[in-house]
């Protein structure tokens, strides 16, 4: 099933994101993580594509799988790092064979080390892949975006950002999956913003449960999401205590995610960090929400 169909048939869109496990690591680890994720009926799970080739290998295979061997919905990542035209048709074509239907476009950085001179592919911006793809495909496909509540860590001025999201959307986006954030009151600025901007397709929020002190510096280095003295308070407290942090952190994320399904969020994206227990717990956590949200039919919902 499309992803933009499950948004129009339930009321909360739950879903993992999952990465492929290093070349180095046996792909088999990634099937142990998808054997316990499978019990908490995602409605999909989407399969990173990483940079600069070192993962991207394996990341159509893994998501056929996801929907083949588990019937789960599937969401591959594909981004324009590197990315000619034919390359980017055999991917799809290779999913498309396999039933997998759904592409979240993405642009993708140049890999670690090599920002000055990686071969530039077909596509510059996201907005470019999402053209091609859509021109290509049609609506044989369902193709989402990134979106940032907090600005794209590139971009100075948060207005030409949103401005950059609703030319994206235009282009032939069906939903959307935000970067991480840990304070919900920016994102709910940020939905009013998109709101009022015209970009009216589903806005999942991608929630990280910080569950390890390495994940933090990657976390702020790599997307800067700011951290709230709450959050703070905890890192302090618990950062080398592993499983207080864990448990914290677990703590922190469900927190989040009552709040933003009381608010009237279309959908909650688990950055799962491919660690299943976290993603049990806090699916656990709020399994009575997700069975008693709201009609929101009637009611001011922002996207
Ligand atoms: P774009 O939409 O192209 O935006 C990038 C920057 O360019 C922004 O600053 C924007 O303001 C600006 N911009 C956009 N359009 C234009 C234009 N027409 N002219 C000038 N400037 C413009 N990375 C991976 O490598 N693999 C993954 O699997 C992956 N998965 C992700 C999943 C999610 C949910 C998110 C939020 C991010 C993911 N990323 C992934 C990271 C992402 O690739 C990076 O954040 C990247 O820097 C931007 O990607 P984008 O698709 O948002 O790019």
């Amino acid at each position: 099933m499309k992803i933009k169909d499950i948004f129009e048939k339930k009321r909360l869109v739950f879903s993992f994101e999952i990465f492929p496990p290093k070349t180095t690591t046996p792909l088999e680890r990634i099937y142990e993580t998808l054997d316990e994720l499978k019990g908490l009926q995602p409605d999909f799970i989407s399969v990173t594509y990483g940079a600069g080739g070192s993962t991207r290998d394996r990341t159509p295979q893994i998501a056929m799988d996801v929907k083949n061997k588990y019937g789960i919905e599937s969401l591959a990542h594909l981004t324009c790092v590197e990315a000619t035209r034919e390359d980017t048709e055999k991917i799809v074509s290779f999913l498309l064979d396999n039933g997998v239907n759904n592409i979240l476009a993405l642009r993708g950085d140049p890999p670690e080390g090599a920002r000055d001179n990686f071969v530039k592919g077909d596509f510059e911006h996201a907005i470019d892949l999402v053209r091609f793809l859509r021109e290509r495909y049609g609506e044989t496909i369902s193709i989402g975006g990134a979106a940032y509540p907090e600005g794209h860590i590139e971009c100075d001025d948060p207005i030409k950002d949103l401005h950059f999201l609703k030319q994206k959307v235009n282009a032939g986006v069906d939903f959307l999956i935000t970067q991480l954030f840990f304070d919900n009151e920016l994102f709910y600025r940020f939905m009013e913003r998109a709101y009022i901007a015209g970009i009216n397709v589903p806005i999942s929020a991608g929630i990280m449960p910080v569950v390890s002190k390495n994940q933090i510096e990657r976390i702020v280095t790599l997307c800067g999401a700011s951290l709230p003295q709450k959050f703070v308070r905890i890192l302090h407290r618990y950062a080398d205590d592993p499983r207080a942090l864990e448990e914290a952190g677990i703590a922190y994320a469900t927190d989040q995610i009552v709040d933003l399904i009381a608010f009237g969020v279309k959908g909650i994206h688990l950055y799962t960090m491919n660690k299943a227990h976290v993603a049990r717990r806090i699916t656990s956590n709020i399994s009575t929400l997700r069975e008693a949200v709201p009609d929101p039919k009637g009611e001011k919902v922002l996207s």
